[in-house]
């Protein structure tokens, strides 16, 4: 017998939200469109056109 449970619906993906620059709004979908912080590292919360090294443009 299958005792499949369809009341809890429960799913392991996540939803991925498309990130977008809290700045100007553009969806940031590859990787060079996101900024960079001071450390050269990913900006994921603004695009490339925003910040880049940690300044704002
Ligand atoms: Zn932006």
């Amino acid at each position: 017998m299958d005792q499949h449970d369809m009341q809890t619906e429960k799913t392991d993906e996540e939803e991925t939200l498309d990130p977008h620059c809290a700045t100007c709004n553009m969806p940031l979908r590859k990787a060079e469109d996101f900024g960079t912080d001071s450390e050269g590292e990913k900006s994921e919360k603004y695009c490339c056109h925003c910040m880049q090294g940690g300044n704002m443009l």
